[in-house]
């Protein structure tokens, strides 16, 4: 097994919402890892358990990532670099690098944090590779020692942390929570791909679910569907013991008009499900995700099936877009 650090609390419970589930007709569970932690919580912290963990085997001092503005990972990133003295630097795509980010979400808690913030244009966020390699060869021109971590944490090693949580979720299927089966369909939001090849590979691997539905955000089927593969055979390189994954489905119908921005249905959704189970949904990627959920539900695919929900954070992302819900509510 590859080394991990314990930096989140587990295992996440996974819960019923009743009235929730009533209401879509479906026989849903929710797989709490908005939960894995504090302000740090979220899916990504489960991949950084392994990411960090290398970086502190290379004795790394400074850690480099990227993604949008208010990008969870990059938040998690700079808040759990800080809990273990790690400098961070963050690339943050925006369409005016100019201006100052406003002081709402997860920038806020990047500032708090400490991590050095470098916003960068939609265009110069393409070569977000080379940018990162450039700042690491600078840092070690300096005498420091960066490592960096891509888009999302999304590589074969941080893939191998929702591994992990497939096993967390078979001891707790042994245990008799959630029914004691293995689920029918695993549905999540897809942002950066490791997270579904994670899940898809554990899920076959600890017979958790026989398929994973995975809900882009942003890109479309085809695309991700090239970049869930390849994160997968490098998780395979890394742990030979992965076999075959769980039949994966990338389903682009709920992505929405952009990554960021969600439709005014969506928006309604986020509002019942906080209603119907007080379960709190961002409009980034979970809500999107629990959108396209219901949409499955409403067309009756998902009837008789057993269906798990991973909840996978994003709060932050959803307090910096408080406007956005003024018609909603
Ligand atoms: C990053 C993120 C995702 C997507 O996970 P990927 O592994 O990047 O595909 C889903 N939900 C939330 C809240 C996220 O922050």
């Amino acid at each position: 097994m590859r080394k991990r650090l314990a930096l989140s609390h587990l295992p996440t419970p996974i819960q019923r919402p009743q009235r929730l589930a009533e209401a879509l007709g479906v026989d849903l569970y929710v797989k709490r890892d908005d939960m894995t932690a504090g302000a740090e919580a979220g899916n990504k912290i489960r991949k950084l358990e392994y990411l960090l963990a290398a970086a502190r085997e290379e004795g790394a001092g400074c850690v480099i990532t990227c993604g949008g503005l208010q990008s969870n990972h990059a938040r998690a990133t700079a808040l759990v670099s800080a809990s273990l003295g790690l400098r961070s630097v963050l690339f943050l795509r925006t369409s005016d690098p100019s201006a100052a980010a406003p002081l709402e979400g997860n920038v806020l808690l990047d500032r708090l944090a400490g991590a050095e913030i470098r916003l960068i244009s939609p265009e110069a966020y393409r070569d977000r590779g080379a940018l990162m390699a450039e700042a690491a060869a600078e840092i070690r021109a300096a005498g420091g020692r960066p490592y960096v971590i891509p888009e999302g944490g999304s590589n074969g090693l941080g893939a191998l942390g929702y591994v992990r949580a497939m096993e967390e979720i078979r001891k707790q299927l042994d245990l008799g929570l959630a029914g004691g089966k293995p689920f029918d369909v695993i549905v999540h939001a897809c942002g950066s791909g490791g997270t579904a090849a994670g899940t898809a590979l554990g899920a076959a691997r600890y017979e958790v679910a026989g398929e994973v539905r995975s809900m882009a955000v942003c890109e479309d089927r085809a695309t991700f569907a090239r970049i869930v593969v390849g994160i997968m055979d490098d998780a395979r390189a890394l742990e030979p013991r992965l076999g075959s994954p769980a039949h994966l489905v990338i389903d682009d119908s709920a992505k929405g008009p952009a990554y960021g921005v969600s439709t005014p249905e969506q928006r309604a959704r986020i509002l019942q499900v906080a209603r119907l189970s007080g379960l709190v949904l961002d409009p980034v990627y979970t809500g999107k995700a629990f959108s396209g959920l219901w949409d499955l539900a409403e067309r009756g695919e998902l009837s008789g099936k057993r269906v798990l929900f991973l909840h996978t954070g994003g709060l932050p992302g959803l307090l910096a877009q408080g406007a956005t819900f003024a018609d909603a509510l």
